[in-house]
């Protein structure tokens, strides 16, 4: 059962479909409570010279902004909505990217770390490298593991989406003991870790059971996230079974909303 999401995408990030109303309608008929979006961070790149193919840009900002918070409004009484980004954590970008989200009225940030950079002064998706293609190199996923672990002490970000996105190929040991050291940072920053329901979907080499298999051990917080990127991923009966199963598989200590939602559920659970 799941009536609470947190992670959807619109037509504005140049990869999905679907305007915010045709999310919220469909999240509605398949009886939703919650229904947040997160559309892909615009990065405050110098304009022109990088134009980012995943991703709207800096000036699209205010308006997917608006959009979203005006059907907030007109559906309150149906459905909470909730306005969001999924961001990158590049660290000469993320403070100038979070004065922009408080500036419109973003509730709240997600992690999703598609590059793996040095988390130096020079990262950024066109020199980054990205995070799903395969890699036996321990210096990928540590600066991957580097990465997270920097983005969640930051205190923005309200949970990490597919945190298993890198796809280590080398020593199962490096993996184990990189993954293990950003299951517990994301303890030490009270951050839920998201099982990425897209990747059941497609199934995609995330969820990666030898992730789920170490969150079972440091009993981290677990949440859904559909990923949507068409109105056709919300409430899938198959995609919700193979997540359910996978949460009881390693015994994943799931919450199924975040702390800005405990007034809606505080009577029924
Ligand atoms: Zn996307
Ligand atoms: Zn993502």
């Amino acid at each position: 059962m799941m009536d609470v999401n947190y992670h959807s995408h619109t037509a504005r990030c140049g990869h999905a479909d679907g305007t915010e109303r045709e999310y919220v309608e469909a999240a509605l008929q398949k009886g939703f409570r919650v229904f947040g979006f997160s559309d892909h961070t615009p990065q405050p790149y110098p304009e022109e010279k990088q134009v980012s193919r995943m991703r709207m840009k800096m000036k699209e900002l205010p308006e997917y902004c608006r959009t979203v918070l005006d059907l907030k409004e007109e559906y309150k009484d149906r459905i909470r909505i909730h306005l969001g980004l999924e961001v990158e954590y590049m660290p000469k970008y993320f403070d100038e990217l979070c004065r922009a989200a408080d500036a419109n009225g973003v509730e709240y940030m997600i992690l999703g770390q598609h590059f793996v950079t040095d988390a130096g002064e020079h990262s950024d998706e066109f020199t980054g490298f990205y995070a799903g293609i395969p890699t036996p190199d321990p210096a990928v996923i540590r600066a991957y593991v580097d990465s997270a672990c920097a983005a969640m002490a930051t205190g923005r970000i309200v949970y990490f989406a597919h945190p298993d996105l890198i796809r280590f190929v080398g020593d199962p040991a490096v993996y184990d003991s990189e993954m293990r050291r950003l299951c517990e940072a994301a303890l030490k920053n009270h951050v839920p870790l998201e099982i990425n329901m897209l990747g059941v979907m497609e199934h995609r080499h995330y969820p990666t059971e030898a992730f789920w298999k170490i969150v079972g051990e440091t009993g981290n917080d677990v949440i859904w996230g559909l990923d949507a990127h068409h109105v056709s991923s919300i409430g899938r009966p198959e995609v919700l079974a193979d997540t359910q199963a996978l949460t009881d598989r390693y015994h994943l200590h799931r919450i199924t909303h975040l702390p800005m939602d405990d007034d809606l559920f505080e009577k029924t659970e």
